[in-house]
């Protein structure tokens, strides 16, 4: 059977299509949902069943932990187990945002939600649909983006259907997501604050906030390294990636392209948009971090739909505004293992 589908306006959204999903949600459903980072598969965090196919449907591992999404501060603190100084200035200064805290866990949190470590990452999103979803819900809400396991994240209702398609229950389709790539996530646990994963509020802006936070700085000179599994559950090398294989250079010049492989160039330009050139695809994404983080994986979608088996990105410009996008590409050009 395939998925229920319903159009939501992204500002304005319709309260009883909202009060049907968040019905569905406590009844223990699969509901896909708008945030401002990209959409996201939503299920009761305190039902078990209901997570488990969040995994299953996902295919992706039981030891990578999901974000729970909660509409108030207060239920976010339920979840944890104490709430420190630094995390109640990050959740007052970033909430509702693309900002997910990583804190100790409260014993009532499922193993199933946290992979079983000791943490539990939380985020209050800003999107009015996940807002007003997650109020009507009154529950705490998992909800990973909406794709199969280390693929590219949807940023729109059509790349839900194109990857999960009748997997789910219902899609609310609010149109594409502002921010387009994932939440920052920073961890504050007793071995000091970390940002485990970049994203559109910047380590940088972390810094303003909570002066002692620690990053890695991200390079594409040189191989991301395994992460910390302990500390860092679930950011594998290679994520976000297509089918196509990515390769970061340092400006396409060549038209040149051998053989008959549908090849995709990613290159940043004053007039973005797509051209055909030969059988070579080419995507100019806008020359402002924001503005490209925006559509990158929609560019990325659409090397996907159009067959592309290696595509040649630009590489980005050095400055720290482009390392969460710098960080994508990065693990999207990774080999499988
Ligand atoms: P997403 O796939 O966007 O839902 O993000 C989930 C990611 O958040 C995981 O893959 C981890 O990188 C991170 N995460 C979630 N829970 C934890 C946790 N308890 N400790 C550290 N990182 C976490
Ligand atoms: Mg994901």
């Amino acid at each position: 059977m395939p998925p229920k589908y319903a159009k939501v306006d992204a500002q304005k959204p319709d309260r009883a299509t909202l009060g049907a999903a968040a019905r569905l949600l406590r009844d223990g459903a699969l509901v896909v949902f708008p945030t401002e980072t990209v959409y996201g598969l939503g299920a009761s965090a305190t039902n078990d069943e209901a997570v488990a196919r969040v995994f299953a449907v996902k295919e992706r591992p039981r030891n990578n932990p999901l974000i729970v999404h909660v509409a108030r501060i207060a239920q976010a603190q339920a979840l944890a187990e104490g709430w420190s100084d630094d995390v109640d200035r990050l959740a007052h200064a970033f909430w509702p945002g693309p900002l997910t805290l990583v804190v100790p866990r409260s014993r009532r949190v499922s193993d199933l939600v946290t992979g079983g470590v000791d943490s539990v990452a939380i985020r209050i999103p800003a999107h009015p649909v996940a807002r007003e979803l997650l109020i009507l819900a009154a529950i705490p809400i998992v909800a990973p983006s909406a794709n199969r396991y280390q693929r590219v994240s949807p940023t729109t209702a059509q790349h839900v259907i194109d990857d999960l398609g009748d997997r789910v229950d219902l899609i609310l389709d609010g149109g594409p997501t502002p921010l387009g790539i994932e939440s920052t996530v920073v961890s504050l646990l007793a071995d000091g604050p970390r940002v485990l994963r970049m994203g559109s509020i910047s380590a940088e802006e972390i810094a303003t906030v909570v002066p002692d936070v620690q990053w890695a700085p991200v390079r594409d000179d040189a191989p991301i390294v395994e992460p910390d599994v302990k500390r860092s559950p679930g950011q594998v090398r290679r994520h976000y990636a297509p089918r196509a294989r990515i390769e970061l250079v340092g400006q396409i010049q060549s038209m040149f392209i051998d053989g008959g492989e549908t090849v995709g160039w990613l290159v940043r330009g004053a007039e973005p948009g797509e051209k055909r050139l030969g059988s070579t695809l080419v995507i100019v994404l806008p020359d402002d971090a924001a503005r490209y983080a925006a559509a990158l994986y929609a560019a990325l979608h659409r090397f996907d739909a159009e067959g592309c088996t290696r595509v040649l990105v630009e590489k980005l410009p050095a400055d720290p505004r482009w390392d969460a996008v710098r960080d994508r590409l990065m693990r999207a050009s990774m080999p499988p293992e």
